[in-house]
């Protein structure tokens, strides 16, 4: 009997926040190839069958290759198992979910997608910012920050309006928040921070987008967190106040 592959999104890290499917998948699973922001603490009661491999992270700190990731899919599921791979927020956001359902598809495994709550909504969310909001905002972008964003992507984003919502940016922030400054994006627009979303560990910044960068780093804000930029970032408890404070120190 051929296996299968199960590709779970986990939400954003909150063991309450995963589906019932998900739930009941992990259940049933032989192995399970788990990604670092994935919710693990409880992995080993949800899964109590399962071989669990972390590929998320290798001693050395290396993440396991894409190809490899690929490799253990479907050679666990050419071995008959029933194999999930359980991922961070939704798998087909920012997850190289297609990778990997290309993968099983081109090796003929049966493969399934569970959606998970993806950060792009729940991070800001969890910290009382909508990301569409009557009136405020009709729409959102959600955006990788992994790699500088090129003058073209700053350019067209300063002047969408609606809400930006940036993934993976904080290594970029300086360059994101300058860039749309740069293009002709109010510095005064609210943006905000939401470091571990959903979590025990959450916490918040909010400042003008012309001054996030140096809000973040006094307040030492890491990885893994979620920029927002635009009118909704308002309605976040506390944030007027926030971003009065700032505009007079500035
Ligand atoms: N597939 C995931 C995103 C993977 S990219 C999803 O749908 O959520 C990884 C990025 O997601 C991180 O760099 C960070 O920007 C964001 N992220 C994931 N979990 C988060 C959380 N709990 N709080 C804030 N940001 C989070």
């Amino acid at each position: 009997m051929p296996g299968s592959v199960a590709l779970i999104g986990g939400g954003p890290g909150a063991a309450d926040l995963m589906t019932v499917r998900a739930l009941r998948l992990l259940d049933q699973a032989d192995v399970v190839y788990y990604d670092r922001l994935a919710p693990t603490d409880e992995l080993a009661a949800w899964a109590p069958r399962a071989r669990l491999v972390d590929v998320g992270k290798r001693p050395g700190h290396h993440r396991v290759p894409q190809e490899e990731i690929n490799r253990l899919l479907v050679a666990s599921a050419r071995s008959g198992l029933r194999v999930v791979r359980l991922k961070g927020g939704d798998p087909f956001v920012f997850g190289r979910g297609s990778e990997e359902v290309s993968a099983c598809r081109d090796a003929g495994i049966e493969v399934s997608v569970v959606p998970g709550i993806t950060s792009a909504v729940s991070a800001p969310a969890a910290a009382g910012i909508p990301v569409t909001a009557r009136g405020l905002s009709t729409s959102f972008t959600v955006i990788t920050g992994h790699d500088p964003l090129s003058e073209r992507a700053l350019a067209a984003l300063a002047h969408l309006g609606g809400t930006t919502v940036v993934l993976m940016g904080m290594g970029t922030l300086g360059h994101t928040a300058a860039g749309l400054v740069r293009h002709g994006m109010s510095p005064e627009t609210p943006a905000g921070l939401v470091e571990r979303g959903c979590t025990p560990d959450q916490r918040v910044c909010i400042a003008p987008l012309g001054r996030i960068l140096l809000a973040s780093a006094m307040a030492g804000i890491a990885s893994p967190a979620v920029l927002v930029i635009g009118e909704v970032v308002r309605l976040a408890p506390g944030a007027e106040q926030r971003l009065r404070d700032l505009v007079q120190s500035a």
